[in-house]
């Protein structure tokens, strides 16, 4: 059998004005077809699928696999090569019995709302129906009708941090060889939740849904169950949660999503991230001093497109005289150049962040001490997700802590940030980290008390407070959460 596998993929945040831009594909990754070792860090869905092929002996024809972190729409010409050279990479590699594609799914180019439909389409169109096309896509996936029309199979990671990428990708790759070599083709059953918002699954009720979701695809003539999320801040007319089932017939579908679906709506307000205000988290600390907290300012995650620079949440917990604070990773390529030409030991004024996006607030005035410097965050930078090198650092030592300043726009994945610095996370009061649940996996055996907390950024937490213009209501919490809606796409649809 032979395979084709590429990819791209980026998630994208209707809500920031910056574009995503070659140069953010270039920072992030691009790995053409050619490209010796394609870093499984930074791409494990693509590895995953590699790893399955390669074992069971497959012929593989490899392509380009992109990423960019997360940021504004991605400028046209820049999605319309990526595609292009996908697309004639796959060209190349045909006649293919399988195309197998490592994709984000809410991916929005300037003039191409749904790319992840689009990029499906093109490719369903050059191979033809007798074709299988599978797609591994992250849970914040936007999941449109165009995506469902062209491939045979959408399979979704299962955890909110991420850690399961290479797990599902062997499945996708497990379940569509099972097709080619002569199964039946799944119908997809999609329940639409009617709401949005974001679910990490680390503590329950959402853990025992995921193992539900496993103990489902157990169950007979069911290939795979997954829970798309949807990302809540990509202004999209298909917006929001869904639960997707791919089974043998029409019947055990419905019967699984309907089940899945309705469980599901009986607890997600309990689930879903419950942001509290920069002061109402600093008032929490500073009553209890003998604790250790880790605030998580999930608003300002650069993984969900946001600038990385706000200074809400910071400003607040200075206001209330915290120190022992510890904050990472704070965007600012302006202090990280001022603090390495000071070099170490050196003392300077720095306007620490507040300046890349209008939602950052004020810089934030300070005299502190460049205590080290350091090239890049060096290996298990990546925590769950994977992701890029932060790029260089700066540990700026101030009367409320220790600021880790870095030229790149990038999440608080784990704790390497610290370290690259020499500074131990667990000895601060308070660490702020710029992520809203990845930095869970990396940071689940620091005894922090775990306090999440938005501001109005390009991430607000509050949904209702951004100016959404395309999602389709009714949608929770925009609206009473309206009944649950159950609809079927056939595999035999999309090949009339
Ligand atoms: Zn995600």
């Amino acid at each position: 059998m032979k395979i084709f596998v590429g990819g791209i993929r980026t998630e994208t945040n209707t809500f920031v004005s910056r574009k995503t831009s070659e140069v953010d594909f270039r920072a992030g990754d691009i790995s053409l077809a050619n490209t010796q070792n394609v870093d499984p860090g930074l791409h494990p869905g693509y590895a995953g699928i590699m790893q399955a092929a390669i074992a069971a002996r497959c012929q593989v024809a490899r392509g380009i696999v992109a990423y960019a972190v997360p940021g504004g729409p991605v400028e046209q010409p820049v999605y319309e090569a990526l595609k292009a050279e996908l697309l004639e990479d796959l060209r190349r590699a045909m006649p293919v019995d399988m195309v197998l594609l490592d994709l984000h799914g809410a991916m929005v180019a300037e003039d191409t709302i749904d790319c992840e439909g689009d990029i499906l389409e093109d490719v369903r169109r050059m191979v033809g129906y007798e074709v299988i096309v599978g797609a591994l896509l992250d849970p914040h996936a936007v999941l449109t009708r165009r995506m469902l029309m062209t491939a045979n199979l959408l399979h979704a990671y299962k955890e909110y941090p991420h850690t399961d990428v290479i797990e599902r990708a062997v499945e996708l790759f497990d379940i569509c060889s099972g097709i080619a070599n002569g199964g039946r083709r799944p119908v997809a059953t999609i329940a639409n939740c009617g709401l949005i918002g974001g679910f990490p699954t680390v503590a329950q009720p959402m853990a025992g849904f995921v193992e539900w979701m496993k103990e489902a695809e157990g169950r007979q003539g069911i290939h795979s169950v997954s829970l798309i999320q949807s990302f809540p801040w990509c202004d999209h007319p298909e917006a929001g949660a869904k639960l997707l089932v791919y089974a043998d017939d029409l019947l055990s579908g419905y019967e699984i999503s309907k089940e899945g679906a309705d469980r599901f709506r009986t607890f997600f307000e309990v689930a879903v991230i419950h942001a509290l205000e920069p002061d109402e988290a600093a008032r929490i600390v500073r009553a209890d001093p003998e604790r250790r907290y880790l605030i998580a300012d999930v608003s300002d995650n650069p993984g969900g497109g946001a600038s990385g620079d706000a200074t809400h949440v910071l400003r607040a917990l200075v206001a209330q005289g915290i120190d022992g604070i510890g904050i990472g990773i704070l965007y600012d390529p302006v202090s990280l150049k001022a603090a390495w030409e000071l070099g170490v030991g050196a003392e300077g004024h720095f306007a620490l962040g507040g300046k890349h996006s209008s939602f950052s607030g004020d810089p934030l005035m300070v005299t502190g001490r460049v205590a080290a410097l350091a090239d890049d965050d060096g290996d298990g930078a990546r925590g769950a997700v994977g992701g890029p090198s932060s790029g260089q650092l700066a540990l700026i030592e101030t009367h409320f802590g220790s600021v880790i300043v870095g030229r790149e726009r990038r999440q608080a994945l784990s704790p390497s940030f610290f370290t690259a610095v020499g500074a131990d996370p667990r000895k601060f009061r308070c660490i702020v980290l710029k992520s809203s649940a990845h930095f869970r996996a990396s940071f689940a055996d620091f005894e922090n008390k775990i306090l999440e907390v938005g501001s109005p950024t390009a991430m607000n937490t509050n949904l209702t407070e951004l100016p959404f213009t395309r999602i389709e209501r009714p949608l929770w919490p925009f609206d009473p959460l309206p009944p649950l809606k159950i609809w079927t796409i056939d595999a035999k649809d999309s090949a009339s």
